[in-house]
């Protein structure tokens, strides 16, 4: 049977490129956004479409499902993976970089619900993924911004969840504790690198993103009536 296209924001790395993988070997058609489109184009996938999607713009998102609607009918899946984490205490963390996370990892989950969620209400299915972290449940150290944007996509997702159940659409919050990925890479703070590195070492690099995509993977192709609503999921050296 023909499957259906899953989108997939941040896909240039780490999660995100995880699970381009997953799903296009799996032989579902993708939409792979992110802002290096080279890196999306370098991947293996017989069925993809890339796009160069910045998520805190609607229009690049939208205009992104249209061109892959357009080959492979609506998007069944679309999972708001896209974040950034510049990891520094509240005081010491710069005004672009407090408004950097509150953009990607709020207002980029934000419009990719609006650009797919109206047609899913008509079409009476449809599944959206937020990835959000352990860090949307509790606080830490230097993730004051980064924890403000992880708690909304949660208090987002569960409202809008209740808002469209009746609809037969499934809002699903993922919840990873550490992963191995490049999400450091906008964190400057030498100490606060060092320190994340040390808790990594002793829980043996935290999961693969391979891991966190499988488990996504499984959560999606449950029957539409199983909504696994969240799943926060951890290495088990992570306390
Ligand atoms: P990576 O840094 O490896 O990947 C982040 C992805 O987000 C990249 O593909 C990047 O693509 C994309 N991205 C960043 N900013 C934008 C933007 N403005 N527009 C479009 N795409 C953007 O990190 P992860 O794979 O770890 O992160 C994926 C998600 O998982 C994030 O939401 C993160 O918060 C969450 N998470 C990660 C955990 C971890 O320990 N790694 C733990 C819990 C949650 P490009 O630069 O090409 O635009």
């Amino acid at each position: 049977m023909k499957k259906p296209l899953v989108a997939i924001t941040g896909a240039s790395s780490g999660i995100g490129k995880a699970l381009a993988l997953e799903f296009g070997q799996k032989g579902y058609p993708v939409l792979l956004m992110a802002r290096r489109k080279e890196l999306l184009d370098e991947l293996e996938i017989a069925n993809k479409v890339t796009a160069k999607v910045d998520v805190t713009n609607l229009e690049d998102i939208q205009k992104a499902v249209e061109d892959a609607e357009a080959l492979y009918g609506p998007v069944d899946l679309m999972i708001n993976n896209a974040g950034i984490m510049p990891l520094e205490t509240f005081l010491n963390q710069s005004m672009k970089d407090k408004y950097d996370t509150l953009d990607v990892n709020i207002k980029g989950v934000v419009n990719g619900m609006q650009v797919v969620l109206s047609g899913m209400v008509e079409r009476k299915h449809g599944t959206i993924m937020n990835i959000s972290s352990v860090a949307g449940r509790y606080t830490s150290a230097e993730h004051s911004l980064y924890n403000g944007a992880k708690f909304a996509v949660n208090a987002i997702t569960e409202q809008t969840r209740k808002e469209v159940a009746k609809d037969n659409v499934r809002l699903i919050l993922i919840e990873p504790g550490i992963v191995d990925t490049n999400l450091l890479s906008t964190t400057v703070n030498d100490q606060i690198l060092q320190e994340y590195q040390k808790r990594k070492t002793a829980m043996d690099n935290g999961l693969t993103a391979q891991e966190v995509a499988q488990v996504i993977l499984h959560t999606y192709e449950l029957p539409q009536h199983v909504n696994l609503k969240e799943i926060m999921l951890t290495h088990t050296k992570q306390a």
